[in-house]
């Protein structure tokens, strides 16, 4: 079972996948942990991946598409997964459907969450992730703060502000979004697997919704 999680930044990428991997046991491969985990560990990859995320852009296609071709290549990957911020571009929607072909597997789906833009901007700025890399909790200073401030309930690790969490990067990748991603709803949807969601407190359905309604198309 394949899964991807499309969506603009602070959609709810990240929570979805989160509870997809909890209920379905798959693993849940996002690029952008993969590439903050090299930038903490000062890699060569890591340097090169902050140059671009700190201003909001895109890591290149080639180098993007290299990093989940050897991950899918692990043994945990065999029963399915959940990509979370891969593809983000049709050249990496391409490279993937490739890659995959290649081992006799295809995308079963694809969830596409819209926000509306204001409140993709208040979700990200209030935004706080859990500093240690095996928990990775999100929280919400206002939706859904920590019981004590700055420590994560699940861990006890303190809270961290993701370096590109701030309201200029965040125009940034929503411009980024817009011109480089958004083109992939028209490209699964040519396809038929994709499923359209709206993410939104305005109309009171969370990400945890969304991701129960899928658990149970896959659980049937
Ligand atoms: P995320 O955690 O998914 O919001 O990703 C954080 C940042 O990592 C993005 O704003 C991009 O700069 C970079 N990134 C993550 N995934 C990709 C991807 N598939 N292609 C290019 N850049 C990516």
């Amino acid at each position: 079972m394949i899964i991807i999680m499309l969506g603009a930044p602070g959609t709810g990428k990240g929570t979805v996948a989160g509870i997809l991997k909890d209920e379905l046991g798959i693993p849940q491969i996002s690029t952008g942990d993969i590439f903050r985990k090299h930038i903490k560990e000062q890699t060569e990859l890591g340097k090169l991946a902050d140059s671009y995320i700190s201003k909001g852009q895109l890591v290149p296609d080639d180098v993007t598409i290299k990093l989940v071709q050897s991950r899918i290549q692990e043994d945990d990957v065999k029963p399915g997964m959940i990509l979370d911020g891969f593809p983000r571009t049709v050249a990496q929607a391409e490279a993937l459907d490739k890659m995959l072909s290649e081992q006799g597997k295809k995308v079963d789906l694809v969830v596409n969450l819209t926000t509306p833009k204001d409140e993709i901007i208040e979700r990200i700025v209030n935004r706080r992730v859990c500093s240690n890399q095996e928990c990775k909790a999100v929280y919400n200073l206002v939706m859904n703060p920590p019981k004590k401030e700055g420590i994560c309930d699940k861990c006890g690790s303190p809270l961290v502000q993701r370096k590109d969490d701030t309201e200029e990067t965040v125009n940034e990748r929503f411009e980024s979004y817009l011109k480089n991603t958004a083109p992939l709803v028209e490209y699964y949807e040519n396809k038929g697997i994709l499923r359209k969601e709206e993410v939104s407190k305005s109309i009171n359905r969370l990400g945890k919704d969304v991701a129960e309604d899928i658990v149970k198309i896959f659980k049937k």
